[in-house]
């Protein structure tokens, strides 16, 4: 039986909004469903089933029918979600089409779910975004030991870290520390331009001073919170 994957949509091409590939020209393959429940959370109709239409919001599809969207489309593909390494098996299968399809692939996961081997020797980018307490759950809900030391080991992750403020500096400090992490990225947590402004200008010269990386949300200042952008 042809191996399928719960869709929350397929965007793009558009411009990878985040991380160390921000500016990009790239195409989105959200997937739904997602193991945390961050009070702030931008894309809720991929798992808050409480106040969003299951049916509608989600899509079952073949690997092979997202494949065939996704291809040539962009040179990165970005799969995102929800937490798309729920849904490790298609998404290995997935990733490694595409990847021979001579695109990058990136996988966008909130770091608590360990990769499986196959995904970890490839050539994807992890953009790994844990969650700090600013996200509303528990330390032992949000941070996965196991799932972050395997991710920094891979060689293949860079961490985004979602603040809403400088006081969150010192908790990624503590997790940098405690879990080896290379590559920190600071993003504000922001849905319209005008906080984002305001926190990008709060964030810089601590976010220098700890030698780490700052960047905006692209699709929120082009776009503010618009839907698939
Ligand atoms: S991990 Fe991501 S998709 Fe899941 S609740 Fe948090 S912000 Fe939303």
């Amino acid at each position: 039986m042809a191996s399928t994957l719960k869709v929350a949509e397929l965007f793009g091409p558009t411009f990878q909004g985040e991380g160390p590939s921000l500016g990009r020209h790239a195409t989105f393959v959200r997937l739904s469903g997602c193991n945390l429940a961050c009070s702030w959370c931008d894309t809720p109709w991929t798992w808050q089933w409480q106040s969003y239409d299951r049916a509608a919001e989600q899509t079952v599809m073949t690997v092979e029918a997202v494949l065939a969207w996704a291809r040539d489309r962009a040179d990165l593909v970005v799969v995102t979600g929800g937490e798309p390494l729920l849904q490790a098996e298609p998404l290995t299968e997935l990733t490694t089409k595409l990847l021979a399809t001579g695109a990058s692939v990136e996988i966008e996961t909130n770091g608590t779910v360990v990769p499986p081997d196959a995904l970890l020797a490839g050539q994807v980018t992890f953009n790994v975004s844990p969650k700090l307490a600013n996200a509303g759950m528990p330390d032992r809900r949000r941070v996965r030991g196991q799932a972050l030391r395997t991710l920094a080991a891979s060689g293949h992750a860079r961490f985004k870290f979602v603040v809403t403020g400088a006081a969150d500096l010192d908790e990624i400090e503590v997790l940098q520390e405690e879990y080896d992490l290379d590559d920190v990225w600071v993003m504000p947590e922001a849905t319209t331009s005008g906080r984002l402004l305001r926190l990008l200008r709060e964030l810089a010269d601590p976010v220098v001073e700890r030698g780490w990386n700052l960047a905006p949300r692209l699709h929120v200042l082009l776009w503010e919170d618009a839907r698939a952008r």
